[in-house]
């Protein structure tokens, strides 16, 4: 996947920045989730952690999106591997407590989980949401280096809610450009990732942007590739994406996970971070670097240094 040495302790630190980044873009999204980009436009550019919103949350809250995302690492990270019956139940655990939000699509899976045991969604014509895109990096990190792999689960995991090949496109697409991005690899090739993908998959095109901000998984590559791209900062892609409204928080977490990988911990604002629950952070960073840490990327490595202590 790539030619020239990594630098394991940067990949560290550009996974658990992707994690936090993604925590960032849901709690700065959240409030202006379902807004039209001319209503928040009215009120002035939104770009502090406000909180309000639909859901009335605390400034700094986070929503659905990273909870579901926290159910998947935690069962990746304690089970040591990929059981999709340790995902399948977390999220049933987490949908039982009563969350401040879940997404139609995500509590009908789930509910056809705790009721009939069901792992996988029939195909369905309305699945081609947001929904499993938002859990795919904990995934992502936990398969760095191997996009055959990362290629299975997130499709496995995906299909806990939504089975529709958009899905998993685009869920797979985001998988990806993530592991390009935490790797350290040049922007051009996550471009051409996303030009690889448009070529199969038109409804994947982002350039030109013809707007849309809707949870359709079409809908959130296309917006955060447009402004992911084009920006030149965690700020400015974060704030750019959020403003657009809609499904405000999801495509804020989904930038906030590539621009947080691309850019760095140091590139997100301070006065963000400040406002959220350091207790999630935390469990955020030890995760992202345990997930990182068991990959391919990394044991492969560890392998290889093995062979050579016990070589001729
Ligand atoms: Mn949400
Ligand atoms: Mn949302």
């Amino acid at each position: 996947m790539h030619g020239v040495p990594l630098d394991l302790d940067d990949v560290r630190a550009r996974a658990r920045a992707a994690f936090l980044g993604f925590a960032v873009g849901d709690a700065l999204g959240a409030p202006v989730e379902f807004l039209t980009a001319a209503e928040i436009r009215a009120r002035g550019v939104h770009r502090e952690m406000t909180g309000g919103g639909w859901l009335h949350l605390k400034p700094g809250r986070v929503t659905d999106d990273t909870e579901m995302a926290l159910c998947v690492a935690r069962a990746l990270v304690e089970e040591g591997g990929f059981s999709l019956r340790a995902i399948a139940d977390r999220l049933a655990e987490w949908m039982k407590r009563g969350p401040i939000d879940v997404g139609n699509t995500c509590r009908r899976g789930l509910r056809a989980y705790i009721v009939e045991g069901r792992l996988e969604a029939p195909p369905g014509e309305w699945d081609a949401g947001n929904g499993a895109a938002m859990r795919v990096l904990p995934v992502a990190l936990r398969t760095l280096g191997d996009f055959d792999l990362l290629g299975g689960w997130a499709v496995a995991q995906g299909h806990l809610t939504h089975n529709h090949p958009l899905s998993d496109a685009g869920s797979v697409l985001f998988g990806k450009l993530l592991q390009v991005a935490v790797m350290g690899l040049p922007l051009a090739r996550m471009r051409a990732e996303c030009d690889a993908l448009a070529a199969v998959h038109r409804a994947f095109a982002f350039d030109p942007w013809r707007g849309g901000c809707t949870g359709y998984v079409a809908d959130s590559v296309r917006l955060v590739l447009h402004h992911f791209f084009r920006s030149r900062g965690f700020e400015e892609c974060l704030v750019a994406v959020v403003n657009e409204g809609g499904d405000a928080d999801t495509n804020g977490a989904l930038a906030g996970m590539l621009a947080g990988a691309c850019h760095g911990r140091e590139a997100i604002p301070s006065r963000w971070i400040r406002r959220m629950d350091p207790r999630l952070l935390a469990e955020l960073d030890e995760l992202a670097l345990r997930l990182a840490e068991a990959s391919p990327l990394f044991t492969a490595r560890a392998e290889a240094v093995r062979l050579r202590a016990c070589g001729p």
